[in-house]
C-alpha cells in the first residue's frame, strides 16, 4: 500500500519532471564546454593512435629490421611485409604496406615492434581522394615518420616511464 502511495505521489507530483528541470537549470549558466572543431581542438595524449609512420635513426638508417612481428600480431591483417638481406648482411624490408581501410588502430603493431620502428602518430586528420591511396607504402610511411619525428620522439619520451 505504501509503495503504491509513493508511486502515486511520484507520478502526480511530477517529481521526475522537476528533477530534470533542476538538472537543466544547474548547467544552464555554467561555462559551456562544447569544442568548436576544427577551429578548436582538444588536447591529445602522447599515446594517441592515429596515422602510422615508420621511423629512422638519427643517422638516417631505417629502424625496421623486417622481423615481421607487427605483421604477425596485426588482428586485421592490414600489414604486408616483404624482406631480403642487404649486401652488408642486415635485413630490411623491400615492401611495407599498411591498408588503412583494414586497420582498426589497435596499436598492437607499435607495441610488438622491438625497435620502435612502426608507430602511430597524433595525426588523425587525413583523407584519401583516389582508389588505392588507402594503402600506405613504405616510402609514404618513412616520409611521414621524417615529417613528424620530433613529435613522435617527444611522445615516446613522455610515455617512456609507463612502458
Ligand atoms: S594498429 Fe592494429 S590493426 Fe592497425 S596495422 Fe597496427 S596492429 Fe594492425
Ligand atoms: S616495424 Fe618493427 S615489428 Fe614490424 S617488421 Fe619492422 S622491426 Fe619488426
Amino acid at each position: 500500500m505504501i509503495a503504491f502511495l509513493k508511486h502515486q505521489v511520484k507520478t502526480f507530483g511530477l517529481t521526475e519532471l522537476f528533477k530534470g528541470l533542476a538538472l537543466t537549470g544547474k548547467y544552464f549558466f555554467k561555462k559551456k564546454i562544447t569544442v568548436r572543431y576544427p577551429e578548436e581542438k582538444t588536447p591529445l595524449s602522447p599515446r594517441f593512435r592515429g596515422h602510422h609512420a615508420l621511423r629512422r635513426y638519427a643517422n638516417g638508417e631505417e629502424r625496421c629490421i623486417a622481423c615481421k612481428l607487427c605483421e604477425a600480431v596485426c588482428p586485421a591483417n592490414a600489414i604486408t611485409i616483404e624482406a631480403e638481406q642487404r649486401d652488408d648482411g642486415t635485413r630490411r624490408t623491400t615492401r611495407y604496406d599498411i591498408d588503412m581501410f583494414k586497420c582498426i588502430y589497435c596499436g598492437f603493431c607499435e607495441e610488438a615492434c622491438p625497435v620502435d620502428a612502426i608507430v602511430e602518430t597524433r595525426v588523425f586528420e587525413y583523407d584519401f581522394q583516389e582508389r588505392g591511396e588507402n594503402v600506405m607504402t613504405k616510402d609514404k610511411l618513412l616520409a611521414f615518420g621524417d615529417k613528424y619525428e620530433a613529435q613522435i620522439a617527444a611522445d615516446r619520451q613522455a610515455d617512456a616511464k609507463y612502458r
